[in-house]
């Protein structure tokens, strides 16, 4: 329950009154109690005191009755002195014996005689009493009754005290006849009470109490004396009884309590004492009170400074969010800016260099075609760690094959590597899933990364990739790549330094090395947002070796294992000198479940296909790679042919090596090659074609017509002359015919005026962009039942979300700017079935 302010304090006055009330009533009810206890206490005592003596003195009359009756039955004859003699001293002692007599009464009448009688009570009053018709019934009765002592109540006297008789049968020596003798005790009921001793406030009341027609009888009765008796607050009462064998006394007492006759200085000093509680609970009260309404003040001043404080977050994180949006708008349309003209530079370089040139300027032109693609990498790098550190990279989650993704990037590095006479190595365990679910682009973009990075800083030997499922971890979704060269190394000291954004080990301005120090530093961002980490180990002088874990779970369901290779015998035999090399192929045999052996030369593949051979566990094929000594792969067929004739052979040949070669394997029988960096998918295509040769005879080839009679028609939609110019330049040699849009309507108009096979559309222009372009060509197409043509988006900003709306507007595929000739004309002619020159 909540209370608002006001109330709260009225209900702390009202708790805290009522119990200071309380406690004050409780005070005053014990102070109470405790007057009344003292004055009960008194009234007690009084009473027991009343009630002994009465006790003692009823006894004492009984008694003196029984001697008296004793004495007379003892007597021949008894004349008056002897009566008077006997009882004076009785008289004497007992103030409270007013008389004794010798009675008789004629059993006939009831008639009574006093024979003897001493004390002051008066004569004529006990013979009235005696006379009484009702005492005489009693007394009748009680002697019927053997009743020794009879008590009978005189009318004489008093209302306030009646005399009382105590009776009792005598015998004498010699009774007369017809008549009984008593003896007669009466007693002053006023003395039987010791009156001077009493509280006078006290009224008492006396009574005799018999069975039979005697009853009850109020025989003393004194009222209470209070000289100001005011109003009486409590009334105190008690009853108590005296038994003598024939009857009873019975005294009440009874007692008002006035309150002007109370002690009532314990109810003051209560009622004090409550009072100045009630007092300090109440002043408590509105300490507390004072309190929580300055606390409730000073809650009021924080609620506002934090309400301010909230507003002031908020507005900062707007700002900021609204800086970062800004700061990513900002890049991505820099990123734009800078690939439009960077596209125009180094695909004229790239045409340049295709011209004759001399030594000195063709230098020139690789200088700016390299500055060109450096800064491109530079902006593509910086705009990704913005979108990582912005927090807006989205990551796909989408079916690809790691091989795949591996053997990409390994192909885009190839002649970069064979340049430097190096050896590029997929090895990808057969553990590793057919299809993995993830971020096939960014992947790529570590191993891209990581690969380029390798070649930069391996001069000889070679760079492995190698993918398997991770061991850290029970995570079986966990896939374990690394990337090891044979280059310059790391310094044990750097190794977790270059993982920062902007840091290289060699950092003096005569670096041999270019880059920018971002690559690492994305590929961490990006692994930790594939659910992974990223590492390195290296020993200076001998390499390095790049460790990354990526959460890459398995796509459901699984994709079905590659068909056998059918090879008689299913044995294979890898030959090359490197051992990576021939690891990886023996592992993609492996995966197509043929079984390999290795040989890292010439001769020992020699020796081991003449083993096997005599053993009768021959080779079905050789996949000859790399030699140590340079040996022409003719050559080393020929010798391997001598052991055993007719062999099929697959050669894994580089680049430079395979322009070479070429000419002299075309001339051999089963032989096929396969260019390096190897891909599993031509390895296995290689192998099938061997043996599908040797089943059938060879089947003439059409050669693929370069041309023909149609030209395709290409409607380049590009506002920038220089880009339209590089396209042209670039399609100059090839079989279309372009014609030139500058912007998103002129497009459109012209779509709809001339027929095309293809469109290339810009996406950024003025008027209309190439999104709202290509869904006004898709519409009309659907309008007018035409087949949709293909249109292939040509993006500035390298961004995945540009790439997903330009798709979402209907084109068929995109390229990135800048755009590479080969690039380009490789997509016509996928498009367009026709090969470009
Ligand atoms: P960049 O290569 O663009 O300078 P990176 O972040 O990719 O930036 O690399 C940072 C630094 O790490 C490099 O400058 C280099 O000093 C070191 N480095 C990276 N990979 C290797 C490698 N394979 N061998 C030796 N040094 C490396």
């Amino acid at each position: 329950m909540k209370l608002d302010g006001q109330t709260s304090s009225v209900f702390f006055y009202a708790v805290a009154g009522s119990l200071g009330l309380s406690f004050l009533a409780a005070l005053l009810v014990l102070a109470w109690q405790n007057v009344i206890d003292s004055e009960t206490r008194d009234f007690t005592f009084g009473t027991i005191s009343v009630q002994n003596s009465l006790e003692a003195k009823v006894r004492t009359a009984d008694a003196v009755v029984d001697s008296l009756a004793g004495f007379i039955a003892a007597q021949s004859a008894l004349d008056d002195d002897a009566f008077a003699q006997y009882t004076r001293g009785t008289l004497r002692r007992y103030a409270f014996i007013n008389g004794l007599a010798h009675v008789r009464v004629a059993a006939e009448t009831g008639d009574s005689q006093i024979l003897h009688v001493a004390g002051t009570f008066p004569r004529a009053d006990l013979k009235a009493l005696l006379s009484d018709a009702q005492n005489q019934r009693i007394v009748r009765q009680s002697i019927g009754q053997r009743q020794a002592a009879i008590p009978l109540i005189g009318e004489a006297g008093t209302r306030a005290a009646r005399p009382l008789l105590f009776v009792r049968p005598t015998q004498p020596a010699r009774p007369a006849a017809d008549s009984l003798e008593l003896v007669v005790l009466v007693v002053d009921p006023a003395k039987l009470i010791d009156l001077v001793t009493i509280d006078p406030t006290i009224t008492l009341a006396l009574y005799t109490e018999s069975e039979g027609i005697a009853g009850r009888n109020l025989i003393f009765l004194r009222g209470a004396q209070n000289p100001q008796p005011g109003f009486a607050v409590e009334s105190l009462d008690s009853s108590s009884v005296v038994r003598l064998p024939h009857f009873s006394l019975r005294i009440m007492a009874a007692k008002d309590l006035y309150w002007n006759a109370l002690e009532k200085n314990l109810v003051f000093a209560a009622l004090v004492l409550g009072l100045g509680v009630t007092l300090l609970m109440i002043a408590l009260a509105r300490a507390k009170d004072l309190q929580s309404r300055e606390l409730e003040a000073r809650n009021r001043v924080i609620e506002e400074q934090v309400r301010q404080q909230t507003y002031e977050l908020a507005e900062a994180r707007d700002q900021a969010l609204e800086a970062s949006r800004v700061k990513s708008d900002f890049l991505a349309s820099m990123s734009h800016e800078i690939r439009t003209p960077l596209n125009a530079i180094i695909g004229m370089a790239e045409l340049l260099a295709e011209t004759r040139l001399d030594d000195e300027q063709s230098k020139y032109v690789g200088v700016f075609r390299n500055a060109g693609e450096a800064l491109l990498s530079l902006v593509n790098d910086i705009l990704d760690l913005s979108k990582i550190e912005a927090e807006q990279l989205v990551l796909e989650a989408i079916e690809f094959d790691v091989l795949d993704v591996v053997e990409q990037a390994l192909e885009i590095n190839a002649l970069k590597a064979d340049a430097k006479g190096i050896e590029l190595v997929a090895d990808i365990s057969p553990d590793v899933p057919a299809r993995v679910v993830g971020d096939p682009g960014r992947v790529r973009q570590i191993v891209l990364n990581l690969v380029g990075n390798a070649i930069k800083f391996t001069e000889t030997g070679q760079v492995v990739v190698s993918a398997a499922p991770a061991t850290s971890t029970a995570d079986a979704a966990m896939m374990h790549f690394e990337v090891i060269d044979s280059g310059i190394g790391i310094p044990a000291d750097k190794l977790e330094a270059i993982f920062s954004t902007f840091s290289q080990v060699d950092t003096s301005i005569t670096r041999k090395y270019g880059g920018t120090g971002l690559g690492l530093a994305i590929c961490r961002r990006l692994a930790e947002l594939m659910g992974g980490r990223i590492w390195a180990e290296s020993v200076e002088g001998e390499g390095s070796r790049f460790h990354f874990e990526l959460r890459l779970p398995p796509a459901t369901p699984a994709a079905s294992a590659p068909p056998a290779l059918a090879l008689t015998p299913n044995r294979a035999l890898v030959v090359d000198c490197n051992r990576y090399t021939a690891d990886a192929v023996a592992h993609a045999l492996a995966a197509a479940g043929t079984e390999t052996a290795i040989a890292v030369d010439i001769e020992s593949a020699c020796r081991g296909l003449g083993d096997a051979q005599q053993a009768g566990r021959g080779f079905g094929l050789v996949v000859l790679g790399e030699l140590s000594d340079g040996e022409a792969p003719a050559a080393a067929i020929a010798r391997l042919r001598a052991v055993i004739a007719a062999l099929p052979v697959v050669c894994l040949l580089r680049p430079s090596v395979l322009a070479r070669s070429v000419e002299g394997l075309r001339a051999l029988a089963a032989t096929a090659y396969v260019g390096k960096p190897m891909r599993r998918s031509h390895l296995f295509d290689a192998i099938r074609k061997l043996g599908s040769v040797a089943a059938s005879p060879p089947a003439t080839v059409e050669a693929p017509s370069a041309g023909g009679a149609h030209k395709a028609r290409l409607l380049l939609v590009e506002d920038n002359p220089d880009n339209r110019l590089l396209v042209r330049a670039y399609l100059k040699k090839a079989p279309y015919e372009v014609v030139e849009a500058e912007n998103g309507a002129a497009a459109v108009d012209t779509f709809k005026a001339e027929a095309f096979d293809l469109v290339l559309m810009d996406i950024q222009m003025p008027v209309m962009d190439g999104y709202t372009a290509t869904q006004a060509i898709r519409e009309w197409e659907a309008a007018s039942g035409r087949a949709p043509t293909t249109v292939i988006a040509l993006t500035a900003s390298a961004v995945k979300e540009d790439v997903e709306r330009s798709l979402a507007a209907g084109c068929d595929a995109h390229l990135t700017k800048p755009i590479k000739k080969q690039v380009l004309l490789e997509a016509l002619s996928r498009y367009l079935g026709v090969e470009a020159s």
